[in-house]
């Protein structure tokens, strides 16, 4: 690329970048991306949540000739995303199916008359002949394809409308395309290329690590007291995210949440589409808001300032999981990702795929998926390192997760594994047919049960062999070894345990086998310990996130102008951070500019902001 054509493009988006969006330098690759696309280059764009993808064609379709079209399947969020825009002082419109006749129209008048810098349409409406045609009368200054997984037919959240995506290519050959996704994958990354025609784009990615998220798993007990007790110690009055796998279990969950006084709302697929919707914005714009859901529930999530996802059930695979963990903490701020998971899991998500008519390809595929969710559940190593192994990353052990705070012991577990196999392969044997988990832990322990009775397996050798472990280290032993392979769960009958081809080398001593030993599950187990840790206050995850750091002078100011942004959002009817982040409140609490000057310098305060709110929180600041 000749210099001498790059460096005022690089002034100028570095310009806009600090007067439109008050940011003082680009975060990650923006700054070459943003250059190869107002060059008119095609990208894709791999970045986590959070990483700053917007910011990646909003800039050239500032700096490019023409309007940028910016196709998104969120046609709750345009809204939002068009009033922040517009705080900022750009001219943004949407198009889609929520306007009626007349607004749409002086959109595209706006359109026509080259008012607008950026247009978000829905891919259904910007797909019609009619809107094309218009499209191609006017300048346009990119696309940009948003959510682009959404093309992948084997991706959880396909939208058949993004296959014909792949006109555009065609019908408007000179503009520049950039797609964009947090779903990272290989599969889906050649499928994005090849139905967006993207084949001649340069892929950027980006390191999909989330620092500020903490990663928990516990054993689940009683699963709702224990969720119960996670957000009362450290996440009550925060914004969150629940995940159960049924109906029925999120009615159940968000009612026993809502009996204890947590705000908690359902939402599942059974709910008409107004209530749908009612809690979608609620959570949207309210503060502390607790979302129980299915994941039906998340694509529409654009909120910054989620605090915590927790998972009452075990996701099918480590995308899903990375996925819907990563609706927390886009804001950068410490957030925490909080799973309880136990056997029924394991067996649940086998039987649902040994029980789905899928073709066997389909099934083996959900089969390994699932054995590397569980494996990142066992892992007794740093949970991070393991989620971002998965998708190819190699890295270090973080120092904000469970198992890096509080290193689980992993012991010998050889005689411990044999007594199991050996109950289940005597009481197999005493009865002729196999038997659940349940019963054959009662017979190790001792128990004096009528089943223990009625089959005479009180008079086997391995009756109370095993008494000196608890229950719940039992349930954990067992679960390792299935996980291993060492046992299998016939969930078609009765969820029996069996022998497979390896418990033979354990039972025969010649395969040893390591356990991690079970610990007592306490909600907060990992959570505290990293709190004096530094960093970017990653630490210190939990009750009012937002506070943490900031003396006793920065903290009320930081109170007062959450006071002040509250009012401003409401009577303006937009999020609240659509007015600012809670990151540049922060900021400006501790900085306690005096003038508009020190003002301008806080990130996230551009020139229009400034022009619109620096006297008022000039005047919050010094407490007049
Ligand atoms: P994504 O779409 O990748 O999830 P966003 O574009 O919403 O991420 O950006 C995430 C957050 O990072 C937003 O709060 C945004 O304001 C902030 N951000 C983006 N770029 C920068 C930057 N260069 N400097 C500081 N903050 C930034
Ligand atoms: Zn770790």
């Amino acid at each position: 690329m000749p210099e001498v054509a790059a460096a005022p493009a690089l002034a100028a988006a570095l310009q806009a970048l600090q007067r439109v969006f008050g940011y003082s330098e680009f975060k990650g690759p923006q700054q070459v991306i943003i250059e190869h696309v107002v060059a008119g280059g095609d990208a894709l764009v791999l970045m986590p949540t959070g990483g700053g993808k917007s910011l990646c064609y909003q800039i050239p379709s500032l700096l490019r000739a023409g309007v940028g079209i910016v196709v998104s399947p969120l046609i709750a969020l345009m809204q939002d995303q068009v009033a922040a825009l517009k705080e900022a002082g750009v001219r943004a419109a949407f198009l889609n199916s929520s306007l009626s006749a007349g607004e749409a129209a002086s959109v595209e008048a706006a359109l026509r008359e080259g008012r607008l810098d950026l247009l978000y349409v829905a891919p259904e409406r910007l797909l019609t002949e009619r809107c094309l045609a218009m499209l191609s009368r006017i300048p346009i200054a990119l696309f940009a394809i948003d959510e682009a997984h959404c093309v992948s037919q084997w991706g959880h959240d396909f939208r058949p409308e993004y296959i014909g995506l792949s006109v555009l290519a065609e019908r408007f050959p000179d503009a520049p395309r950039i797609a964009l996704t947090a779903t990272a994958d290989a599969a889906t990354r050649q499928e994005i290329v090849k139905r967006l025609a993207l084949d001649d784009a340069r892929c950027f990615v980006t390191s999909f690590d989330r620092p500020n998220i903490r990663y928990r798993v516990v054993e689940k007990d009683d699963p709702r007291r224990q969720l119960l007790a996670f957000i009362k110690e450290g996440q009550s009055g925060n914004s969150g995210i629940v995940y159960c796998a049924t109906r029925a279990k999120v009615d159940q969950t968000a009612g026993f949440l809502h009996e204890q006084g947590i705000g908690a709302l359902a939402y599942h697929a059974g709910l008409d589409g107004q209530t749908r919707s009612e809690v979608q914005a609620r959570f949207q714009r309210e503060d502390g808001v607790v979302v129980v859901a299915t994941i039906a529930f998340g694509m529409g999530i654009d909120k910054p300032d989620v605090r915590f996802v927790a998972h009452l059930d075990l996701p099918r695979s480590v995308e899903s999981y990375y996925q819907e963990t990563g609706r927390a903490g886009r804001d950068g701020l410490p957030a925490e990702a909080w799973m309880a998971y136990g056997l029924a899991d394991v067996v649940q998500q086998r039987r649902f795929i040994d029980a789905s008519d899928a073709e066997p390809a389909y099934k083996r595929v959900a089969g390994v998926k699932l054995d590397a969710m569980l494996a990142f559940c066992e892992t007794p190593e740093c949970r991070r390192v393991c989620l971002l192994d998965y998708f190819g990353e190699r890295s270090v052990p973080c120092g904000n997760c469970d198992n890096c705070l509080l290193p689980p012991e992993t012991v010998d577990g050889t005689v411990v594994a044999q007594k199991f196999l050996s109950a289940v392969y005597r009481c197999e044997k005493a009865s002729g047919f196999p038997f659940g988990a349940q019963h054959l832990v009662d017979v190790l322990r001792g128990a004096a049960t009528e089943k223990i009775r009625r089959f005479g397996h009180d008079a086997l050798p391995v009756f109370g062999a095993g008494g000196d472990i608890s229950v719940k280290e039992w349930r954990s032993v067992v679960r390792q070894l299935t996980i291993a392979g060492l046992v299998q769960v016939d969930t078609e009958r009765y969820n029996s345990v069996m022998l497979t081809q390896a418990s033979r080398a354990v039972l025969k001593g010649e395969s040893p086998v390591s356990l991690r030993r079970w610990r007592e599950a306490s909600p907060t187990a990992g959570r505290r310990r990293g709190a004096s840790g530094g960093g970017s206050g990653a630490g210190s995850g939990g009750r009012d996130a937002a506070l943490a750091e900031l003396d006793p002078s920065a903290a009320e100011v930081f109170q007062r102008l959450r006071a002040w942004r509250a009012q401003q959002a409401q009577t303006a009817g937009v999020p609240a951070y659509v007015i600012f982040h809670d990151a540049t409140l922060r900021e400006i609490a501790r900085n306690q500019p005096k003038d508009r000057g020190e003002l301008s310098a806080v990130a996230g305060v551009g020139a229009r902001k400034l022009e619109s709110y620096g006297d008022v929180l000039l005047r919050t600041v010094a407490g007049a």
